[in-house]
Formats: structure tokens, sequence, C-alpha cells
């Protein structure tokens, strides 16, 4: 966790209007077969498109950020929607959260387990409600009134991902999404389990996006650790913790949550470029360092107002891309 990775980036002819990230952690090209390599990157460029599209076709950055969330959330790839990892008690416990920087709405959804996408009904509670935050059973009646999807809690069951629980149960720990430490690898295992245990990730998803009117926003959505107990929620539903956005950046964390919320990572950033005028670049790059400081291992994904883009994590690798105006994209999953 000693090194930080940045990726900062903007070209002069066309503003980047979408990132995207699937998660940081101990992401390293040994551990990679060339076929999950290929499944990660087909599936964020599946995802940057979508948002894309929307984009492109005049949608609102809200709109483009619950695209590409869509996209993440329905694979297993991630530990999102279908992909959540299983709580202590075998059941799986989804988070999610939107703000969009013009009007600084925000809404979020912690600890449901019916909602198909959880960004969904996040944004329904953004545009839908009074409220930003709404939890478990209410969230999920809210979201069914607002006609969000809802499916049998059976819709998230994976074997790969129960294995993984039980792993993590034998050593009784409560562990993030692909830490480390979870056993040895059964190879007689489907070719995503030896990712899973050997990876060390934060598979949390977010997006951010640029719309035409100028307008940010920023969405995150996860499964949250393995093996959580007592209801437990991290920064990802956590307006300023995990996603945040205002009129002159949206941000979108994953990495360890406590941590995130210590430090209140997606605020910071915005907080020390609105108060001390700092670049997206410089503020994020300040903020990891605080991240590193303290030992939250993990990352982000930035836009500002002007099309520039910030990614940096002191993880090895984070699944991360973003696609400009004119269509090129750029997909990273490994650090330096
Ligand atoms: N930040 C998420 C949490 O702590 C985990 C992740 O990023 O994968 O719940």
């Amino acid at each position: 966790m000693s090194t930080i990775t940045s990726t900062f980036a903007q070209s002069d002819s066309s503003k980047i209007i979408l990132v995207i990230h699937g998660g940081a952690g101990t992401i390293l090209k040994k551990n990679m077969t060339p076929e999950k390599e290929k499944a990660y990157h087909d599936k964020l460029e599946e995802a940057l498109l979508a948002g894309y599209n929307q984009l492109k076709s005049g949608k609102t950055s809200t709109e483009a950020v619950k695209a590409a969330i869509n996209i993440m959330e329905d694979s297993p790839l991630f530990n999102a929607g279908k992909g959540a990892v299983y709580t202590n008690k075998e059941t799986q416990e989804m988070d999610a959260s939107i703000m969009r920087g013009s009007d600084k709405n925000a809404g979020a959804v912690a600890g449901v387990s019916t909602i198909k996408n959880p960004i969904d009904a996040a944004i329904a509670v953004m545009e839908k409600s009074e409220h930003v935050l709404l939890t478990g059973a209410g969230a999920e009646e809210f979201a069914a009134s607002q006609g969000v999807e809802i499916v049998d809690t059976s819709y998230f069951r994976s074997d790969v991902r129960h294995k993984q629980l039980k792993r993590v149960q034998e050593k009784e720990k409560m562990v993030l999404d692909h830490d480390g430490d979870q056993g040895s690898v059964d190879s007689s295992e489907d070719e995503f389990n030896i990712d899973y245990i050997e990876d060390k990730k934060f598979g949390t998803v977010g997006a951010v996006a640029l719309d035409n009117q100028g307008t940010i926003a920023a969405g995150t959505s996860t499964g949250g650790m393995t093996n959580k107990r007592y209801n437990r929620v991290g920064d990802s539903p956590i307006i300023g913790a995990g996603t945040y956005a205002n009129d002159f950046a949206g941000i979108s964390c994953t990495g360890h949550g406590e941590f995130f919320m210590r430090n209140v990572v997606a605020y910071d950033v915005c907080a020390l470029m609105e108060y001390k005028g700092l670049t997206l670049e410089e503020a994020t790059a300040e903020v990891i360092r605080k991240q590193t400081e303290i030992g939250g291992s993990g990352g982000l994904i930035g836009l500002d107002k002007n099309g520039n883009v910030a990614m940096p994590f002191n993880t090895a690798g984070m699944y991360r891309a973003y696609i400009t105006e004119n269509g090129t994209m750029f997909i990273g999953i490994y650090g330096q």
C-alpha cells in the first residue's frame, strides 16, 4: 500500500465526460488469465459505452451514471448488485448512493437485499423523496413504490461468493471483497474464484459523469464487506465519504470504508478544490496521501467541471476507465 498510482488526463480537443471504477486492491497481472483480464476489460467498456450513449443522446449525467453502474451491478465480476458479497448471516446487504452537483441533491440506500439495482433506488430517493438516506426494509418499500425493480433474494445467490464467505469465516475475520487472506484456492472451482480469493480487491463500482448542461453526477454501489455483521454499513452510501458532487467536481470511492468515512474522502477532495483552490489532481493526491497515512487502502475516481479526470489509488491496481466526448477510451487495471 506504499505506492500511489495516479492517472490524470485531459485532452485539449475532447473533454472527458464519464469515468468509472470497478474496485481497487491487490490486482496483479500474475493472478490474471488473459480470459479474466478480457472479461473485466469488456465489462468496463460496456459500462463506459452505456453511459456515453446516454450523454451523447442528450441525457443527464445522473442517467449516464445509472446506465454505467447498472451494467456493473448486473455482472458477477464486481461486488455490487448481482455480484454482492455475503454477510456473516449468509445474506446480501447492498448500499448505494448518488449526488448531483448542480443542486447538491443526493440519495442513498443502505442494507437493502431485494433491490436488483441499488443505484436505481438511490436515484429514486434523490428525485422522488425529501430524504437522503433510507435503510433496510423501508428503503425497499419506498423503492418498490417508485417502480424500482425488486427481485427475490435468490437472484443474488452465488456459489463462488458463498465459498468465499466460508473461507473467511474459517478464519473468523471480516474482510473486504477479495481481501487476500481467504484461504487456499481450490483449483476445481470456477475461473473467477481464483480471482476472488487471491486478489485483495474492493469490488465496489462507481461512476462520475459530466453532461452537456455542465452538471456533474457521481454514484457508487456495493455489497460491502464479506462476513460483515451487525448491519455494518461502509462509506459507499454515505454522502461525503464514498460519494460527493458539487459544481467543482464529482467523486466516487472504493476501498476500506471505515477509513473513507473517517477522512470524509469524497467531500474532502471537493472542499480542497473549493476552499484552497487546488486542482482535481492536487486535491485527489492529497486525500489519497491522507488515506495512506491512516492506513486506509483503496482509491477513487474524480471528474471536474472542465472534464479533467483523476483516478488515484494506493493499492496494487484499480479497475478504472474513462471516455471522452469524441469516444476515445482509456481502460486500466494495474498500477505502476
Ligand atoms: N468501500 C466499500 C465498503 O467499505 C468496499 C469497497 O469499496 O469494495 O463497504
